[in-house]
């Protein structure tokens, strides 16, 4: 910018230039006048006429103070005069040859400051003309700098956007490399979880079938005439295997929850049956410990709500069985109820106990993962610190929270709080229609079928032919699926308890083949179990592979039920029973 000031200013007009071009031109007007210019500060410009050299003071004055022409002579009588007509410049001149006081005469003075006006206009129109030829030349300069500067700009522009063009490159080539990078490291971790599944699966596998037999044998011995020492060691064997496959399902448990596999069912769900069944299942612990145990179902709830009923179940037990070890002649309480003000749309869980209570510094720290509130808990109430880490991870996956309030030798209270889905009119006329044939009660009146246990571990064949028994069922035995429908041909067989894994051909391959046959008239009529039946025969999945995607490759093939191993016995008995008594006419 300072360049452009330069370069417009830098022809500006010399003032005393002007002076002496104004000197000039009077002199071309009046030839012979002796004429010079007096500045304010009184430098003279031009040279002074040798008339008024005595008289220059006084005549510089006055003249300043009037708008006339002012006289005056010197010593020799020359007369010099002095015009103020742009002040504070004062025009002093002689006339040479010119004898008197011209402002004597008027007309000769009117015609002196006229001729001076005149060289005045001249000048100031030359000066005007001077000043357009600049402003001209001002605008030409700043013509050109406002094209250099327009040139500049563009040039930034191009190379800002150049830039810009390089930046974004950059940045995509970046992104790119980071897309790929975490692609591949996604894979990996993809890979590794799908290993550790596969891991778990098969450690799920290989767990359980041992515990399948520990279970299930030492149930079946406590059942036994057996001697009191006897006895209690079953007890205790018994006591550590179930503490064992506790623990085994939760690890498991925390291990889908990790990985997101744990898929929530939606089950339909009668609370206050599902509340009291929970309390049921406790009340011998209670009873052991003195502890008092209630539950408590607000009227407001819907009967029936929509939710994943085995995993509500198991938070709930959770909360209870823990309420229950850390309490001892006390009370605990199971109370369901609505949220309160806006939160009415929710279910609450809570479990109150009047227990040892929890530290104030460590609620926040029970909910981890293998942590309990004091370094002697395991000792004294044994445990993992699993449970509520689990309960945790189910109630949010289950968009809840859960919540505790305690006071050290006081109690505590755990809420669980979770959106309620009400169920709608029809699917509880569905559900009552369904509970009115499913009922697991054992029914003496119903007819004893014959069971087919396709099974290839020998302490499995053992036991669960015990355990078909002891319903008062026949069962007959095959090691394989081949075995399997190779019996189905020959035997009239009621029901069929498939293992998933066995060698030739296993449960799935099996009960496709069963499926395919009974979709083929010809084929049928050639299996006495299959010929004659209104319905398809009840294949009841049995497998220590507990996954959900193990059980919907059950129902996939075509089964019609899933057990898991170890055997519940009670749940075992329930589901045999519920297909005797749909057996009997
Ligand atoms: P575990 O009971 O197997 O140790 P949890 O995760 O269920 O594991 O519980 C973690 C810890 O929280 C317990 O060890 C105990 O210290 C504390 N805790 C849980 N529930 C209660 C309760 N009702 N009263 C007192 N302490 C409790």
């Amino acid at each position: 910018m300072d360049d452009l000031f330069a370069a417009v200013f830098d022809e500006l007009v010399d003032r005393d230039e002007d002076r002496l071009l104004l000197l000039e031109e009077i002199r071309t007007l009046l030839p012979g006048i002796s004429v010079a210019i007096v500045k304010e500060e009184g430098q003279v410009v031009g040279d002074l006429p040798g008339a008024c050299s005595e008289t220059l003071d006084l005549l510089v004055t006055e003249a300043r103070a009037s708008s006339a022409m002012i006289s005056a002579h010197n010593s020799s009588g020359e007369w010099s005069y002095a015009l103020c007509l742009t002040p504070p410049d004062v025009m002093v001149f002689s006339l040479p040859g010119y004898e008197g006081d011209i402002c004597l005469t008027p007309l000769v003075a009117q015609m002196c400051t006229n001729t001076f006006r005149l060289a005045l206009a001249h000048n100031e129109k030359n000066e005007a003309l001077l000043e357009s030829e600049q402003l001209h030349r001002q605008i030409g300069v700043l013509k050109k700098q406002h094209a250099r500067l327009i040139d500049d700009n563009h040039d930034q522009y191009v190379l800002l956007q150049q830039k810009e063009k390089e930046y974004a490159k950059e940045l995509e080539d970046e992104i790119e490399r980071q897309t790929k990078e975490l692609r591949e490291t996604n894979q990996q971790l993809e890979d590794a979880s799908r290993l550790k599944s596969e891991f778990l699966a098969n450690m799920s596998h290989e767990l359980r079938t041992p515990m399948n037999a520990i279970i299930g044998f030492s149930g079946l011995l406590l059942d036994a005439k057996l001697e009191a020492e006897q006895y209690d060691f079953v007890q205790t064997i018994s006591k550590a295997a179930d503490s064992l496959l506790v623990l085994i399902n939760d690890i498991l448990d925390l291990a889908k929850i990790e990985s997101g596999k744990l898929d929530l069912a939606s089950d339909i769900i009668e609370l206050s049956s599902l509340a009291r069944s929970v309390s049921e299942m406790l009340a011998a612990q209670a009873t052991s410990r003195g502890n008092k145990i209630s539950v408590e179902v607000d009227a407001s709830l819907p009967k029936l709500v929509v939710g994943d009923e085995v995993r509500l179940r198991q938070i709930l037990i959770n909360l209870v069985g823990n309420a229950l070890k850390f309490t001892e002649n006390g009370s605990v309480n199971i109370a369901l109820k609505r949220g309160d003000g806006e939160g009415k749309e929710q279910l609450v869980f809570e479990v109150r106990d009047t227990g040892i209570g929890i530290p104030a510094h460590r609620l926040d720290a029970i909910f981890e993962k293998f942590t309990q509130a004091d370094g002697s808990t395991t000792r004294k109430y044994g445990g993992t610190g699993l449970g509520l880490s689990i309960c945790c991870q189910l109630v949010e996956l289950m968009a809840g929270r859960i919540a505790v309030e305690s006071a050290e030798g006081v109690g505590s209270v755990f809420r669980c709080i979770i959106p309620l889905t009400e169920v709608s009119a029809e699917a509880q006329d569905a559900m009552a229609a369904a509970t009115s044939t499913a009922s697991g009660a054992v029914d003496e009146n119903a007819i004893s079928i014959k069971v087919l246990l396709v099974e290839d571990n020998l302490v499995n064949q053992k036991l669960a032919k015990l355990l078909i028994q002891r319903q008062g069922c026949e069962v007959d035995v095959a090691s394989d699926g081949l075995e399997a429908i190779e019996q189905l041909k020959n035997k009239k067989i009621d029901l069929v308890l498939m293992d998933l894994q066995m060698p030739n051909m296993d449960g799935l391959q099996a009960t496709r083949r069963i499926r395919e046959i009974e979709g083929n008239d010809v084929e049928r009529g050639k299996y006495a179990s299959l010929q004659g039946r209104e319905v398809r025969i009840p294949i009841i999945g049995l497998t220590a592979s507990a996954r959900k995607e193990d059980e919907d490759s059950c129902y996939d093939a075509g089964m019609d039920d899933f057990l898991s191993k170890p055997i519940i016995k009670d749940k075992f008995a329930a589901t045999l029973n519920s297909y005797r008594k749909r057996a009997t006419p």
